[in-house]
Formats: C-alpha cells, sequence, structure tokens
C-alpha cells in the first residue's frame, strides 16, 4: 500500500449533522448549521463577522466586490500563489502586480510590495503559505501609509497566527478555504472574514445575491428586494452540517497534524546542509497545514519526488508561477520574480494527514534522508 499525499480525515459526525440537517427541512443556506459555524469562527478568533462560501475562491471574489475594484485599479500579490487569489480579482477588470518572496521564505516581501504601490494600487493580497504568518505589521504599516486595503487570503492559515493575533483578523477582509486539501475540510467549502465594520452590512447583501434577505429573515427591514450588486456565494446546510462536524474536533485535528509537521522537522536537522527547511519567523506560528522542502534545484527535485514515488510515497511540488502561467504570461509586464521561480522549481511538499501513523512518518523521513545520503 502506498502513502498518497493527501487523505480526507472524517470525524465520524459529519453524516449524523447531514442526517439532522436534511430531517429538519430547511437545506438551503444560512440555516442552523452556518450559523453554528459562522458562531464558532467570530467567537473562537474574534472576527467582526463572517460568512460561509462555498469555497475561498468565492469569498476571494466577494472581497473584490466589496473593495469596489474596477477596470484600472492594481492589485499587489505574490506570483507564487493559487490561481484564485489572482483570478477573483482578474474577474473585476483589476490590473495583477506581482510581487516576489523572500529568498529563504514563499511569503510575499513587504519591501518588494512598497516598491510596486502607485497611485492606482487599490490592495494588497496577502497568501499565507503553509499557514505561515507573512509580516502583517509590515504589510498594515503599508496599508496605512498609503491608504490601501489588505486581504489575506488564509485559506491555509486556520488557526494560525501573527503576533498573537489569530490569522484572518488582521488585514480588513479574509479568506479561508475548507475545500479537502485543507486542515478543516467541508468538500468544498470557505469563509470570509469581515474585520472593517464598514463592509459588514454590505458583505450580507453581496452574499444573498444582491438582497437583503437576511435582515428581512431578522425582521430588521418588512419586505426584501434587489439593492446592490451580488451573487449566490453561500453553501447549502449539507455542507455547513458537515463543516460543524470538523469544527467541534478542530483541536484534536490541528494536535495531529502537529506532530506530524515537528516529527518532519525534527527528522530533517540532520540534512539542513542539503536541503531548505520551512523557516517560521518570530512572530508566526505552525498550523501544521503543509510540511515541504526546497532542494537546491530542479534536478535534484525531480529526483527526489522520483525517488520516494519507487517507494510508493506520493510527494509533490506546488505552484507554477501565476506569472509565467499560460493565461498571464503575455499580459505580464512586470519585473523577474527569482524567488517565486525558485520555490516553483524546487520546493516539495511530503505527505501530510490526520490518519498518517507513526510507522508511516518513520518510512517516509528514512527515505528522504537515504535520498541526501544520511
Ligand atoms: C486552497 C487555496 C485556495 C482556494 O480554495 P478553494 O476553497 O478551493 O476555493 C485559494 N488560495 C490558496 C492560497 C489556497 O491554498
Amino acid at each position: 500500500m502506498g502513502i498518497p499525499f493527501n487523505k480526507p480525515y472524517l470525524t465520524g459526525k459529519e453524516t449524523h449533522y447531514i442526517y439532522e440537517a436534511v430531517s429538519s427541512g430547511k437545506i438551503s443556506g444560512n440555516g442552523m448549521f452556518t450559523k453554528k459555524c459562522q458562531q464558532f469562527f467570530e467567537e473562537r478568533y474574534g472576527f467582526r463577522k463572517t460568512l460561509l462560501t462555498t469555497s475561498c475562491t468565492d469569498a476571494l471574489e466577494m472581497a473584490a466586490l466589496l473593495l469596489g475594484i474596477q477596470a484600472g485599479d492594481e492589485v499587489i500579490m505574490p506570483s507564487y500563489t493559487f490561481v484564485s487569489t489572482s483570478n477573483a480579482f482578474v474577474l473585476r477588470g483589476a490590473k495583477i502586480v506581482f510581487a516576489d518572496s523572500y529568498s529563504n521564505n514563499p511569503n510575499i516581501d513587504p519591501v518588494q510590495i512598497e516598491k510596486l504601490i502607485t497611485n492606482k494600487t487599490k490592495a494588497i493580497v496577502v497568501v499565507h503559505y503553509a499557514g505561515i504568518a507573512c509580516d502583517m505589521e509590515a504589510v498594515m504599516a503599508l496599508s496605512k501609509k498609503h491608504n490601501i486595503y489588505v486581504v489575506e487570503d488564509a485559506a491555509q492559515a486556520i488557526d494560525s497566527y501573527h503576533q498573537g493575533q489569530p490569522l484572518g483578523s488582521i488585514g480588513h477582509l479574509a479568506a479561508f478555504s475548507f475545500h479537502e486539501t485543507k486542515n478543516i475540510i467541508a468538500g468544498e467549502g470557505g469563509l470570509l472574514a469581515i474585520n472593517d465594520e464598514r463592509f459588514v452590512e454590505r458583505a450580507e447583501i453581496i452574499w444573498e445575491k444582491g438582497t437583503n434577505r437576511a435582515a428581512f429573515f431578522r425582521g430588521e427591514v418588512d419586505k426584501y428586494g434587489w439593492v446592490d450588486v451580488g451573487s449566490s456565494f453561500l453553501p447549502s446546510e449539507v455542507v455547513a452540517a458537515f463543516l460543524y462536524a470538523q469544527l467541534e474536533n478542530l483541536e484534536a485535528i490541528q494536535a495531529q497534524r502537529k506532530h506530524i509537521w515537528e516529527y518532519y522537522n525534527r527528522a530533517f536537522q540532520a540534512i539542513t546542509d542539503k536541503v531548505q527547511l520551512p523557516t517560521l519567523p518570530n512572530y508566526a506560528t505552525n498550523n501544521g497545514h503543509l510540511y515541504y522542502l526546497v532542494c537546491n534545484d530542479l534536478d535534484t527535485r525531480t529526483a527526489l519526488i522520483q525517488h520516494l514515488r519507487a517507494q510508493n510515497i506520493h510527494a509533490v511540488f506546488h505552484y507554477l508561477s501565476l506569472h509565467k502561467s499560460p493565461y498571464y504570461q503575455d499580459k505580464y509586464d512586470g519585473q523577474a520574480l527569482p524567488n517565486c521561480d525558485h520555490f516553483s522549481n524546487c520546493l516539495v511538499r511530503l505527505p501530510l494527514f490526520f490518519e498518517l501513523t507513526d510507522a508511516q512518518l518513520e518510512k517516509i523521513s528514512q527515505a528522504v534522508l537515504d535520498f541526501f545520503g544520511e
């Protein structure tokens, strides 16, 4: 039996809660389970307001609508990220301005951001890669100084912190993912966190197809209608019920994932002269989302992935830089992004999922050490 890269973990309560949701007779969105999930996030992490969405992609699209992004606006973000970070803003006609990563960390480098700010810059989107915080102190200082919004793509960053503050609570808006590859899953699902009071009311309207339906159901208005642009961003209660079962087990899931992360990190201390391990800045925590190694070059990485594959261990590379993607390369007129290219060519992710056993961890770690001749 091989070791897959990912295996979705079920706590056992998912189908029970789905059954409950279905038999309650209320299975469209914004019902009891949706409220329970949103309340969980608001209470545990202090987000001003949260809205469950059908994906992180949707939450990012809501963010772009809320910020009023229009044709000609510039949005700064890393190139080393998933397409949705960029697509949400491209859909509104924005010009994407890619900033490079640090040399020792795939996260966006605020020094590079500052050089790219113009009077057209409307937003900075940061991505907390591997659930490890970006330097939010520097990013928020740029936001204040230049009057620019900050969106946190916190897809990978549940239950992770920057100087003790939960990720997703620092930018004006933040987006989380519950895709089956993330720590907490719902198949497909996401969450928009709204930290800036000015966006709270409109966010709910955009979420409910441009209507004030949510206010109507709270009895705040006596009829509801079309009041703004919007779309159907809310998931059904079936999704929320699944998610709630996961959230109830957050502590156990996080503890096990961090155990795996730390196991790898200890095992690979022996090869730090041959491969780069994740860097954890002193302001950041690790949430056990993913464990990666950065090889010195593409050939080494290809050989490492093949070496592991020969032992039925599935390790995978990550992110082809967006500025070199088939869709964007002829639209990109910016600078070379050498650090981003380096991670695209050299980074490899190891299996990390709840049910990974210590015996499997031992096997994977030994296979990596063998490859590097240890
Ligand atoms: C997973 C991920 C997304 C997309 O999440 P979905 O819920 O699948 O839409 C966006 N950004 C980053 C950084 C991700 O890792």
